[in-house]
């Protein structure tokens, strides 16, 4: 069951100055996605050091602003992390946890990814559940087995909370490598997540499901097009507004 409305979400990973952001920023508020892109909701999770900028230059319209992690922990003696509240304060709509490069350079769990799942709906954010295999993984047959487990722990963590994340599908493989599931492997693996997540809650059937993965202007459309692609996470291509701006068309 796809949701009615897509969700494009922008995930600039460590990039941009404030001017460059500037830019970006002024080419979407020009392309007018309210009114050009009408069918997709659009977010976009600049850097931590950005966040109150982006909101600033987005306020009143259309665009919502995510982060790119959140800490488990409220507050405290916790250096270098961010918590829940703060980016709540700042007028943060959405926060991407777990997300393939936090997994592997900093060592996140499933459990903790599933715990800042948990934190970011205590404090008022949507977190943006990314699961994926490795090239290692899916050449192992075992696509299925780790998306599972992935989400498992999120399903248990959360209880009756399921139905309020975002789960984005992102296969490592295809992140930042220009290699783009197909559409016919995308929809397998998010009719997969669908059943797992219904099986778990009826309610959960709704939960939007994001394809991210090399995402461009000239792939959205049919990834887009799949009964259980509700959306996608865009990472190098969020970078310029007009191909950000085609992809939210595209949906
Ligand atoms: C991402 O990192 O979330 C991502 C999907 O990156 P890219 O679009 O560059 O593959």
């Amino acid at each position: 069951m796809a949701a009615m409305k897509k969700l494009v979400v922008g995930n600039w990973k460590m990039h941009g100055s404030r001017s460059v952001n500037a830019e970006l920023l002024q080419g979407l508020l020009a392309a007018d996605l309210s009114t050009s892109a009408p069918r997709a909701d659009v977010a976009v999770c600049p850097p931590f050091v950005y966040l109150a900028d982006a909101v600033a230059a987005l306020q009143g319209g259309a665009i919502a602003v995510g982060s790119q992690d959140v800490s488990v922990q409220a507050q405290g003696a916790f250096t270098g992390e961010v918590a829940g509240p703060m980016l709540r304060e700042l007028g943060v709509r959405y926060t991407i946890v777990g997300h393939s490069e936090r997994r592997t350079y900093h060592a996140e769990s499933d459990q903790l990814v599933a715990d800042k799942a948990r934190a970011a709906l205590s404090h008022g954010l949507v977190p943006i559940v990314c699961v994926g295999e490795t090239l290692a993984e899916r050449e192992a047959d075992q696509t299925e087995a780790v998306v599972g487990r992935q989400l498992q722990a999120v399903i248990d963590t959360l209880g009756a909370d399921l139905v309020r994340v975002v789960v984005a599908y992102e296969p490592v493989w295809a992140i930042g490598t220009g290699k783009t599931a197909s559409p016919e492997q995308a929809q397998a693996v998010h009719a997969f997540l669908r059943a797992r997540l219904t099986a778990a809650q009826a309610d959960a059937a709704r939960v939007p499901l994001l394809y991210g993965g090399s995402v461009k202007p000239d792939n959205a459309a049919e990834l887009f097009s799949q009964a259980d692609i509700d959306g996608g996470l865009i990472g190098g291509a969020s970078l310029k507004a007009a191909d950000f701006a085609a992809i939210a068309r595209a949906a």
